[in-house]
C-alpha cells in the first residue's frame, strides 16, 4: 500500500488505520522539529497532489480483505492533510463505506477556509496541533 500506514496503537485513538495524503513533503510550515524533515514545497495552495481515486482504491481493497478491527481512520500526511483537494471525498467515502470515526490531524492554520471547514465537518475528530514557544510567536 503506498497511501495506507499501520495501523497503529495510539492512546488517544486506539487502534488507528492511517492514511497519508500527501507526498514527503508537502506543508504550509517548515517546522524545525517536524519528523518528516525539511518542507520541499512550501505552499497554500490546495490540490490534488496524490491522485483522489489511487487512495480510495487502497481503501477499498482495505475494506475488503482480512484487517485487523481497527478503532478509526486517520488522515494525515507527509505535510499538511488540509492541503489535499481530495480531503472532503475521501472522508465521505469511508464514511460511506465503513461505521469507524474518521480523524484528522492538522496544523489547523488553513481552518479559516471556508471550504476546509465544510469538508472537515463531515469527519468525527479534527485535532489540530500547533507547538510554539509563545504567544509572541504563535502571532507571527
Ligand atoms: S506543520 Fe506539521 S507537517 Fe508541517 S512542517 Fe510543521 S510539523 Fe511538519
Amino acid at each position: 500500500m503506498k497511501y495506507l500506514f499501520g495501523p497503529v496503537n495510539s492512546r488517544r485513538l486506539g487502534l488507528s488505520q492511517g492514511i497519508d495524503l500527501l507526498p514527503a513533503k508537502i506543508c504550509n510550515f517548515n517546522c524545525i522539529y517536524c519528523e518528516v524533515g525539511a518542507t520541499t514545497l512550501h505552499t497554500c495552495d490546495r490540490k490534488e497532489y496524490s491522485p483522489t481515486r489511487d487512495i480510495l482504491e487502497e481503501i477499498d481493497t482495505l475494506l475488503a480483505g482480512k484487517h485487523p478491527p481497527i478503532d478509526v481512520f486517520t488522515i494525515t500526511a507527509s505535510g499538511e492533510p488540509t492541503l489535499h483537494s481530495g480531503l472532503g471525498s475521501i472522508i465521505h467515502h469511508i464514511k460511506h463505506k465503513t461505521n469507524k470515526p474518521v480523524v484528522i490531524l492538522t496544523n489547523g492554520s488553513l481552518l479559516h477556509v471556508a471550504g476546509v471547514r465544510s469538508e472537515l465537518m463531515a469527519a468525527d475528530i479534527v485535532i489540530p496541533s500547533l507547538i510554539q514557544p509563545g504567544k509572541k510567536v504563535f502571532e507571527k
